[in-house]
């Protein structure tokens, strides 16, 4: 009876499932470093693939880790960080996405011991920031600045960043020749921010050499109507006109109804129409474009018409293509056609279409504003061709990067291996238990060189007892030895031009030590099985711990806190 009396107190609804505590993050801490262990092996100019198959069949090669880990669709609520981080800093920097994931991993790893002989996690994630802080000052000291020097030379360096880019990508045999391309395509662009003024088009067939730069707008034709073949498809100097209206008959009384009383009239409706679209056209051959694109369709009569007056013209161009048109040309997109003034039309040195593989290019080049470029993608199989672009779009973005933030540092793990001996024998200065946390957080730094050796297929241990020793030598000289990819052994990363911005570096050792940190202070996953009984056993499977993927038709509609 007396237990009767002790009311039960219920703060979560029946059936809640909660775990908590350490077990709750080393399941945590599981998960993620399985993760980190599917993009391991991408790591570097020597990395594999993966091959990701969904369930609509479609397939993706891919060695970015970003991209990889989207397709993946973890369901485990901890490791989606790891998601998230990889995002941001393709977003933010555009490369380093492997690297991130694997630091956050790796950080965690060296955390798991610490947790389970119950060392408290705040204790962990204070050291680790302290480290962190430590690690990206060491960082901003060792960058070397590329500011100040001719454009020659400047040209040069960035396209060795690129190339360093490229060089662990699909396309990585050919990396000088799409390194100074991309740089010539980022420098033409001058400072304008928008990204998509370059633009990325891709044409399968051909070998990749086969690629080239427009520097201006490519695109490719959509449609073409009768009357085509008659136009001229070469141009000096034209003036182009842009426009937002549809130039095609249209039948509208189809559409409307209209009552006649005297037959006769019917012409005269019938021909309402055609005059319209003729008074259309007039305006537009008055204006003196040679050139006339348009958002919307441009019909056949239009097409013939254009043809008889020698003019060229394509309906149908994207949003996209038109905005670079636009930007390239200095003309200004209409929405009418009276009243075309000189000002509004655009104009190029060159225009002209061609044939690229199977398709038919509209090419403007020699643009005034010279805003935009366009790098035109040839080779083998789709999934080639699409994953080149988004190498091409890593080595755009770094590229962007090192002319904005015009610091680099040596890559191939020097860097990291540099930081992990200063934070070690920093460590050694502090008292308590901090000093083993610090140094935990320093040998996870040595994950980069580790992982690219190991996947290069060299002896890990051996090189990096080199590398060890090398930047031990007092002197300094050591700082920029990595690993030598093409011997096995060390060598000077920077003298080797194996560049990466200093921002790669910086944004993924502060994201990777956030992601960490975040996950480290999570001791409870609260889960309603009422709400999820329709996933339940497959969410429930991925929160036991490593290998926690699940397919997405799985994990959709489960509701997420
Ligand atoms: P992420 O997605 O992190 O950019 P990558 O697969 O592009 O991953 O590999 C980047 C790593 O490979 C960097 O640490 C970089 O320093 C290293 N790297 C790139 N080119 C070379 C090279 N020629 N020799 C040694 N290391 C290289
Ligand atoms: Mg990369």
């Amino acid at each position: 009876m007396a237990a009767m009396l002790q009311p039960q107190i219920i703060l979560l609804k029946e059936g809640t499932d909660t775990s908590q505590g350490k077990a709750q993050l080393v399941s945590n801490i599981n998960a993620c470093m399985a993760v980190a262990d599917v993009v391991r092996t991408t790591l570097g100019p020597r990395g594999m693939d993966k091959l990701i198959h969904d369930d609509k069949g479609n397939t993706t090669i891919s060695n970015d880790g970003a991209t990889i880990m989207k397709l993946l669709d973890i369901v485990h609520p901890a490791a989606k960080i790891l998601v998230d981080i990889a995002k941001s800093q393709d977003s933010e920097v555009g490369d380093g996405t492997t690297t991130v994931v694997l630091l956050a991993g790796e950080f965690l790893k060296e955390a798991k011991p610490y947790i389970e002989d119950g060392v408290h996690p705040q204790n962990l994630i204070r050291s680790y920031r302290t480290a962190c802080n430590l690690a990206i000052e060491k960082v901003k000291e060792l960058a070397v600045s590329i500011e100040g020097k001719s454009m020659e030379e400047k040209r040069s360096l960035l396209a060795k960043c690129a190339a360093t880019t490229l060089s662990s990508k699909l396309i990585g045999g050919e990396k000088d020749f799409f390194a100074s391309m991309v740089v010539d395509a980022v420098l033409s662009i001058g400072d304008d921010d928008r990204l998509n003024m370059i633009g990325i088009k891709k044409v399968a067939g051909g070998t990749m050499r086969d690629s080239f730069l427009v520097n201006g707008v490519a695109f490719k034709k959509t449609f073409s109507y009768a009357g085509f073949e008659q136009q001229p498809k070469k141009f000096i100097h034209p003036k182009i006109l842009l426009l937002n209206i549809e130039l095609e008959l249209k039948s509208e009384k189809e559409n409307a109804e209209i009552r006649l009383s005297d037959p006769s009239q019917y012409q005269s409706i019938v021909d309402a129409e055609w005059n319209i679209i003729y008074e259309k056209l007039d305006k537009c051959v008055k204006s003196g474009a040679k050139v006339v694109l348009s958002r919307l369709a441009i019909g056949d009569l239009a097409t013939q018409y254009f043809a008889d007056r020698d003019i060229f013209c394509a309906g149908r161009v994207t949003e996209e293509d038109l905005q670079r048109v636009t930007a390239a040309t200095g003309g200004t997109v209409q929405t009418t056609v009276n009243n075309v003034i000189d000002e509004v039309l655009g104009t190029c040195e060159h225009f002209e279409e061609k044939q690229v593989g199977n398709e038919r290019f509209n090419i403007f080049s020699g643009c005034p504003s010279g805003k935009t470029a366009t790098i035109v993608l040839r080779g083998g199989a789709e999934q080639f061709i699409e994953e080149a672009e988004r190498s091409l779009h890593d080595a755009i973005m770094i590229v962007r990067r090192a002319v904005k933030n015009s610091t680099v540092v040596a890559g191939g793990g020097a860097i990291d291996m540099e930081i992990s001996r200063y934070l070690r024998q920093h460590s050694r200065t502090i008292k308590g238990k901090s000093q083993l946390f610090i140094n935990s957080y320093a040998k996870a730094l040595e994950i980069i060189p580790r992982q690219l050796c190991d996947n290069a297929g060299f002896d890990a241990t051996d090189v990096l007892n080199k590398l060890r020793q090398k930047h031990a030598l007092p002197s300094g000289e050591g700082a920029p030895y990595g690993v030598d990819i093409n011997t096995g052994g060390i060598a000077n990363s920077f003298a080797n031009f194996v560049w990466e911005p200093s921002v790669v570096k910086i944004n993924a050792i502060n994201a990777a030590t956030e992601a960490c940190c975040l996950i480290l202070s999570v001791d409870e996953t609260v889960k309603n099985p009422k709400s999820e009984s329709a996933q339940g056993a497959a969410a429930a499977g991925a929160m036991g711990g490593r290998g926690g993927f699940a397919s997405r038709g799985r994990g959709r509609g489960m509701r997420r806190r």
